[in-house]
Formats: C-alpha cells, sequence, structure tokens
C-alpha cells in the first residue's frame, strides 16, 4: 500500500486532536472530490514498517485522542490487507486510542460478503477494532460545510462496536 499524507494534530477529520493517515487508491471517483490525485494506488510513498513506527510514535502523547484513516479509499480490499495487522498493532500498543475510518463504501455494502470491492479476509479483523466509520460516497450535491467531520449529509458517523454488538447500524451523536 502507498500513503499520500500523514497530518499529524489534525483536528478536522475526528474528536480530539489526531494523527491522520492519507492511503492511496480509491476506486470510486465522486464527482467533487477534494482528493483526487490519491484515486492512483500508486501515488505517494510505500507505507513500511518505519511509517508504522512513525504514526506510532505521533499517537503517543496523552493530548492526541486517536488516529483516523481515510484516503483514497481505506476499504478497497488490497489496502485492507496492508491495514489490517496496522490496526491491530495499535490497538494492542496504545488501546486507549481511538480509531476512526473514513470509506466511500457504505456499512451494508462493507459487511456484504459478497462484496469483493470491499469486504475480504481482513474486514471482519478491521471492523472488530475500530471505533468509528464514517461511510458513504462524498455527494457534491449534499455537500454541507455545517456538518461536523463529514463532507456531505449522506455520509454517517457510525459507532462500529455498538453496531456490531446490536446487529443494525448504531448513529453517533455526532450526525446531529
Ligand atoms: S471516496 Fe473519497 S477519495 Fe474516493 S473519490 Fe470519493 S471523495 Fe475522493
Amino acid at each position: 500500500m502507498n500513503y499520500a499524507e500523514i497530518k499529524t494534530t489534525d483536528i478536522a477529520n475526528g474528536t480530539g486532536v489526531r494523527t491522520s493517515l492519507f492511503v492511496s487508491g480509491c476506486t470510486h471517483h465522486c464527482k467533487g472530490c477534494f482528493n483526487e490525485e490519491t484515486w492512483d494506488f500508486n501515488f505517494g510513498k510505500a507505507f513500511t514498517k518505519e511509517v508504522e513506527d512513525e504514526i506510532i510514535e505521533s499517537l503517543r502523547p496523552t493530548y492526541i485522542t486517536g488516529i483516523t484513516i481515510l484516503g483514497g479509499e481505506p476499504m478497497e480490499v488490497v489496502n485492507q490487507k496492508a491495514l489490517r495487522p496496522f490496526i491491530e498493532r495499535i490497538k494492542k500498543e496504545l488501546p486507549g486510542k481511538t480509531i476512526w475510518v473514513y470509506s466511500g463504501y457504505q456499512w451494508e455494502e462493507i459487511n456484504d460478503k459478497n462484496n469483493k470491492r470491499c469486504n475480504g479476509e481482513d474486514t471482519e479483523a478491521i471492523l472488530s477494532n475500530i471505533d468509528v466509520l464514517v461511510d458513504g460516497e462524498f455527494n457534491l450535491e449534499l455537500k454541507d460545510i455545517s456538518l461536523k467531520f463529514r463532507g456531505s449529509s449522506n455520509q454517517r458517523i457510525i459507532m462500529v462496536q455498538e453496531s456490531l454488538k446490536e446487529g443494525r447500524i448504531v448513529l453517533s451523536d455526532l450526525n446531529g
């Protein structure tokens, strides 16, 4: 997997102060995408062990709430392969940090075992380790700059563990 950018002390993509990892590769090609260069899976730099270590270090300070993984598209199955061990590592080494993932795929698609674009052998493990999924493609017609942590009103801020437990989508209060 390649990544486009790492932002430390990011306050725009999730609650608190976070490290954000923008991965490369996205097949959605939404109209009005804010990050077109990251559609290319080869864009940016290789996501190496050193980069992982650097991110882990950035998460250690107590004022850092957690990590947000966005893109590009973290839930393309090929990106899931690289992200699964990384997410598991964060959970193990820094269990107090929250993990947010932004995906253009919807919750229903990600949980559909027949959907080979975004459901694969790593999906369950990723979902079992993340706190929040912001789902759905960016829709230019539904763009609303007043929304918290979302670009358009079709997107949903989903509490992942609560949703898995209850077998239905549990939305965060942040959806307003
Ligand atoms: S899912 Fe995100 S990165 Fe991909 S095209 Fe849509 S807005 Fe751009």
